[in-house]
């Protein structure tokens, strides 16, 4: 990834872009989503189309990506959880995440 790359990725997240599970058909960068729209930080604005439904695809998308930064959220409580039943409530917790995002392929 070039420094140009990554400083235009920078720009995206402080303008309240959101980084997307997704890659960029073209260049494999990971795609951002600002404003409705889906921006690769190498090649702009890409469409990104998914096969039959398309407005229901985009909002699982962004399920998704919520569901995976929860979990990466929860993977970080878990690192200075001493209390076990919290441990264990956590780890069911991304247990589900994980089921409901595998699920998907
Ligand atoms: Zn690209």
């Amino acid at each position: 990834m070039s420094e140009e790359e990554i400083q235009k990725m920078v720009t995206l997240l402080l303008s309240r872009a959101t980084m997307l599970a997704q890659h960029c058909p073209d260049c494999g960068t990971v795609l951002f989503e600002q404003r409705g729209r889906i921006i690769c930080p190498s090649c702009g604005e890409v469409e990104v189309r998914e096969e039959g439904e398309s407005g229901a695809a985009q909002e699982m998308g962004r399920d998704e990506e919520v569901l995976r930064r929860k979990r990466s959220e929860l993977i970080a409580e878990l690192e200075g959880e001493k209390d076990l039943d919290k441990v264990l409530r956590i780890l069911e917790a991304v247990q589900r995440i994980d089921s409901i995002l595998g699920g998907k392929g």
